[in-house]
């Protein structure tokens, strides 16, 4: 199984440390070995209650026209009881599980079998076969980028069906839209609970794996760090980008179909969510293999938390701006509708560009421009389980000498965008703002604890250099 990964970094350089008694303070990167209690209630607390959030918004939306308030208020004056909401929930059918079978075998064609040809006319296009990140036992693996690709076939299928073939309603995703929730659910769990079991019996690389001894976290979390069937099929990079991530703008334009259907015309503020994610989802296969860099794929093992939340909470819940506007169109006047599509290509050009300076300073090592000068950095290193020790670099210009995750705040500006475009009728909409706003903060401090523990006192030195986290002098 490990035939394919590679011990060698293309980046940092390294050497075989003979200093093994800093090894102890240096390798514990990557998440938590022992679990602290509030991890523990706050993992029972999403596994028990991530499902049942996820339904209620789409419930609230199909039964109480997107009203998050009034089921409550039904409930307590007992004008309706949960068994008639429940009944009224429309079921698992076999034609969504028809559907759904069919989407994600054709994702996993098009991830498995069809090599990248993207990059051998796309100018300025990464793709084909790239390196991933030094695991912590010192592995570098090797992907297949082909999600942009996967996003182009996939999409023209869909036009070319919409407007030639009709074999299908484009309003199809929104028609099953509670059935298909449950055929989400069900690969949801079954690829977590299939990663679970795998980590313990045919691991892809058994030193990558974490056990904490606790059983929930270790679902939740993940146990595996990159768990893979055959030479390409990669958990992470699939799950992530493929149904979650393509199936993105495939609903955003099934919802302003259903517009169309219903009202005769398709809104502004529709087509401003439908472009504001698009550029989104673009951006993301546009720079897969800037993504293997990422987070996701560099630190965080697969496990319900990314299997679950890829499948169900990506899809539907990222896409709650869309459906709340099949239930109330909202025409925006020209000065709102310019102003939030201005908001948004800020949030994005902070949000790409603040991604480019850190992947262009590390893959050439430092020797590029940010803004037109010599990069700043700070040097810094750390060892491997194996006691191999790496250099590396935290770069202090551009975007990176304002704040530590200026990244994350261009993401939030766009995020809002997407849910002032819904005007402020309702609170269901702004839920996608609130939740950035938590994760990312919660991510920066994730990612913080982990860096720390990576580099030790390097990393004092880079927090002293930039001493804010997403907005400079405030946070
Ligand atoms: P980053 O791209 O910011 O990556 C953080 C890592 O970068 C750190 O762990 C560290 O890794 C390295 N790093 C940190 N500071 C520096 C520096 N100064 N110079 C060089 N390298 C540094 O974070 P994410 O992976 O979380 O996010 C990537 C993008 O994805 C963001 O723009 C974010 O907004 C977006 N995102 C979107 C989500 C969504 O649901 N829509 C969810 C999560 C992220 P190392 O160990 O290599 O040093």
């Amino acid at each position: 199984m490990a035939a394919h990964q590679e011990k060698k970094p293309s980046e940092e350089r390294k050497h075989k440390s003979t200093q093994n008694h800093t090894r102890t303070s240096q390798v514990q990167w990557g998440r938590a070995w022992e679990v602290d209690w509030f991890s523990l209630a706050s993992i029972l607390f999403l596994l028990m209650f991530a499902p049942l959030i996820v339904y209620y918004f789409i419930m609230s939306c199909d039964q109480y026209q997107c009203s998050l308030i009034d089921p409550v208020i039904d409930l307590l004056t007992e004008k309706k009881h949960l068994s008639d909401i429940w009944n009224k929930t429309p079921t698992l059918t076999y034609r969504a599980a028809g559907i759904y079978t069919l989407w994600v075998a054709f994702q996993v064609f098009l991830y498995v079998f069809i090599p990248d040809f993207c990059h051998k006319f796309i100018p300025g296009y990464v793709g084909g076969v790239q390196e991933g990140a030094v695991t912590p036992v010192g592995v570098v693996n090797k992907y297949e980028i082909n999600g942009l690709q996967a996003w182009i076939i996939t999409h023209v299928l869909w036009f070319a069906n919409a407007y030639y073939f009709h074999w299908f309603s484009p309003t199809i995703i929104f028609d099953n839209w509670i059935p298909l929730l449950w055929c989400a659910n069900i690969l949801g769990y079954a690829v977590s609970t299939f990663a679970m079991i795998k980590s313990y019996f045919f691991p892809t690389n058994a030193k990558d794996c974490k056990f904490t001894g606790n059983f929930f976290y270790d679902y939740m979390m993940g146990i595996e760090f990159n768990p893979r069937i055959g030479k390409w099929f990669d958990f992470k990079l699939f799950f992530n980008g493929r149904p979650g991530i393509v199936a993105w703008t495939l609903i955003n334009l099934s919802y302003a179909a259903k517009q169309q259907e219903l009202y005769g015309e398709v809104t502004n503020s529709m087509i401003l969510v439908n472009v504001l994610q698009g550029i989104y989802v673009l951006d993301f296969f546009w720079n897969e293999a800037w993504y293997l860099k990422t987070i996701d794929i560099c630190h965080d093992h697969f496990g319900w938390y990314l299997g679950w939340g890829d499948c169900v909470w990506l899809p539907y819940l990222y896409t709650l701006q869309g459906l709340y506007l099949v239930y109330h169109p909202v025409q925006l006047c020209a000065a709102n509708a310019i102003g939030i599509l201005i908001l948004g290509m800020i949030g994005y050009y902070i949000f790409r560009t603040t991604n480019h300076q850190k992947d262009l300073f590390r893959r050439t090592n430092g020797n590029c421009k940010i803004w037109g000068k010599k990069p700043e950095y700070i040097e810094c290193s750390y060892m491997s389980v194996d006691g191999t020790k790496y250099y590396s670099k935290l770069l202090t210009s551009g975007f990176w000498g304002w704040a530590r995750h200026f990244n994350y705040t261009g993401d939030l500006m766009g995020s809002l965008a997407y849910c002032l475009a819904c005007g402020f009728e309702h609170i269901l909409p702004y839920f996608y703002i609130f939740y950035m706003t938590i994760l990312l903060t919660h991510r920066c401090i994730r990612d913080e604890h982990r860096c720390l523990n990576k580099y030790g006192k390097d990393w004092k030195r880079y927090t002293a250099a930039v001493p804010y986290r997403l907005l400079p002098g405030i946070f």
